[in-house]
Parts: C-alpha cells; sequence; structure tokens
C-alpha cells in the first residue's frame, strides 16, 4: 500500500488532503478556497486554518474539527501526521505523513521570505516531496517585496491629491500587505473595503498587529486624498472607486511581474508581492528536503519535473482538480 495516492488520498488513514469535493476525512494545508471546502466530515488543520475556516465558511462548514499544532505529531495507528509551517498565510502548513518508514511531506502553498503574518517556512527533511509550482518557471525571480512597497508610498507622496487603492486578495495578501507598510513607517490609518474587515479582525484577534485599519464607506471623498484604501482587485475597478478622488489602481501580486497581466488588469502601479516561492525558492526547498522523489503539483509543473529529473531525481507532474489557475494567491 502506498503512504499517499497520487490523489493526495492517504489509505491507512482514509483522509485526503485539501480535497476538491467534500469527503469524510479532510487534512487541510490552508485556508485559501481552492484548499479548504466547507462540507467535510471531519477536518485536520492547524488552529488559526480552523479559526479561518469558520470565519470564511460558518461554524458549521465541517461535521467536525480538530485543531493540531505546528510540530506535534499526531499517530493514528501506524500513520504520523505533523504539520510543519509553510510561510504562506496565517495557520498555513505543510504535510508530513510518516507510515510504513517513509517520510511524505505535501507542501501545499508555501514561500521562504520572511513574512511577520505567516509562521515561519520550516523544511523537512523526507523521502518524497509533493511540491507546488504555482512559479514553477525559471523567469519567475520575485524581487524584495520592501522595495515593492516602497514604491508604493513614493508614489502616495508624489500624488498627495490622489487616493492609492491598493486590490489584494481578502485571505493573507491584504494582511501581508498592511504589515508591510507598517514596517515601512506608514502609521496613517489604512482604510478597508468591506470584504476585507472580518479577515484582517481575525489575523488582529490571533496576534497579527495591523495597527489602525478603518471601513472606507462612508468616508468623505476629500478626505481620502493621500490615503492607502486595500480592497479585493475586482472593486478596484468598477464603481465602488469613484468615491476616491482620482485613485490609482495598484494591485499586490506575484503576477504582477507578468506585464501583460497588469496592463489587461488596468493597473497603474503594479506591485510584485508573491506568497509562493520563486524559482530559485523551489529549486532550494527541494534539494533541502533530500528527497529522491517529487511530485509536482497546482502550477506550472513541466519546467520543474525536467529540472529535478536533471538533479537525477524521479519527478512526475500531478494533475489535481480544483486547484486555482491563478496561483492559489487567494484563491478566489
Ligand atoms: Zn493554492
Ligand atoms: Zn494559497
Amino acid at each position: 500500500m502506498a503512504v499517499l495516492n497520487r490523489d493526495l488520498y492517504i489509505p491507512s488513514i482514509d483522509a485526503w488532503v485539501d480535497p476538491s469535493v467534500p469527503k469524510p476525512r479532510a487534512i487541510i494545508t490552508h485556508g485559501h478556497a481552492d484548499h479548504a471546502r466547507s462540507g467535510h466530515g471531519a477536518v485536520l488543520a492547524t488552529p488559526d486554518t480552523v479559526a479561518i475556516m469558520k470565519v470564511r465558511y460558518g461554524e458549521d462548514c465541517a461535521g467536525q474539527f480538530q485543531s493540531l499544532d505546528f510540530n506535534t505529531p499526531l499517530a493514528m495507528g501506524d500513520t504520523t501526521i505533523t504539520f510543519y509551517p509553510a510561510g504562506h498565510i496565517l495557520g498555513s502548513a505543510q504535510v508530513l505523513i510518516e507510515a510504513e518508514g517513509q517520510r511524505v511531506v505535501v507542501t501545499g502553498d508555501y514561500k521562504r521570505r520572511p513574512d511577520r503574518t505567516a509562521q515561519p517556512y520550516e523544511p523537512v527533511a523526507c523521502d518524497l516531496l509533493i511540491t507546488e509550482a504555482t512559479f514553477g518557471l525559471p523567469v519567475f525571480q520575485h524581487p524584495d517585496p520592501k522595495d515593492e512597497i516602497a514604491r508604493l508610498l513614493k508614489s502616495v507622496a508624489a500624488q498627495p491629491e490622489r487616493a492609492h487603492l491598493v486590490g489584494c486578495y481578502a485571505l493573507g495578501k491584504a494582511q501581508r500587505v498592511i504589515a508591510l507598510l507598517r514596517d515601512a513607517g506608514w502609521d496613517k490609518p489604512i482604510y478597508l473595503h468591506g470584504a476585507m474587515i472580518r479577515l484582517c479582525e481575525l489575523y488582529q484577534e490571533l496576534g497579527v498587529d495591523l495597527g489602525e485599519l478603518i471601513p472606507a464607506t462612508g468616508m468623505p471623498k476629500a478626505a481620502m486624498a493621500g490615503q492607502i484604501v486595500i480592497a479585493p482587485p475586482s472593486a478596484i475597478r468598477d464603481r465602488w472607486s469613484r468615491r476616491f478622488p482620482d485613485p490609482v489602481v495598484c494591485q499586490a501580486s506575484g503576477w504582477m511581474s507578468v506585464k501583460q497581466r497588469a496592463r489587461q488588469a488596468l493597473v497603474e502601479l503594479p506591485l510584485v508581492i508573491s506568497d509562493h516561492c520563486d524559482w530559485g525558492e523551489l529549486n532550494e526547498s527541494i534539494l533541502e528536503s533530500g528527497a529522491e522523489t517529487v511530485w509536482v503539483t497546482h502550477g506550472r509543473e513541466d519546467a520543474l519535473v525536467y529540472w529535478c529529473k536533471k538533479q537525477g531525481l524521479e519527478a512526475e507532474p500531478l494533475a489535481l482538480p480544483g486547484l486555482d489557475d491563478d496561483g492559489g494567491e487567494g484563491g478566489e
């Protein structure tokens, strides 16, 4: 019996990792919608992921929840499950499955860069690594997010008569951008679209300091000159944005390095801020794991599979259904 099947099913404990349809038993890596779905019988996840799922989908979104802290082995018969931080969003976990003398790691979405809104990534040694490949092409080399935030603040300073609207996914990206702004010294209130409020509050409740946040709705137009507003990418281009003075449309995403995408999205100020590994970081993580076999999923699999084979590793792409082609940069 395999420890893990290619559909991320663990036969020994009859559980799936991040299943795309309701299952009796699910292990959930993190709260983005392409990984965490409602309707499972039993869910095993980190405490932060459980809290996020309950806020997004309701208290009853699974038959039952079991929280498991990071770095805490949970034995179920002959199989042991341990979560390690994935550094992607708050609560995001890599799943280590130990059985039959094998160590198997499912990374979920992950990043290695510092981010105080997520528990920092920890490398995990394993025999079989199942890695995401959202930015799995050599062309992807993410810049330092501090430099991207500096460009935003420079634009705000240069155009004090305009409001800057920063398009961000509501879970993870929004809170990270706010934290980056705070750490860069922006101590004025930051204004939020209604869709952002509850998850920002939850992050604050879970101990992530985001400073003073104010709902943008209802603010007089003139008062918003020189201010920064965080909103879903869809809202910054529709009628909602007209309430702000001469808005500068910004968007924070790893995809903003693709100039054509930024242009198509009518983004005036693209900010390349990614919550996934870039190509070099994917390579580094694979080598660091010591895995002899790598399954690649969730993105541009082929280039990474080819790279693994060149390193002398066994590698194959996994076609998993239901993962967000947009890279799960929010899974929305
Ligand atoms: Zn994803
Ligand atoms: Zn994700």
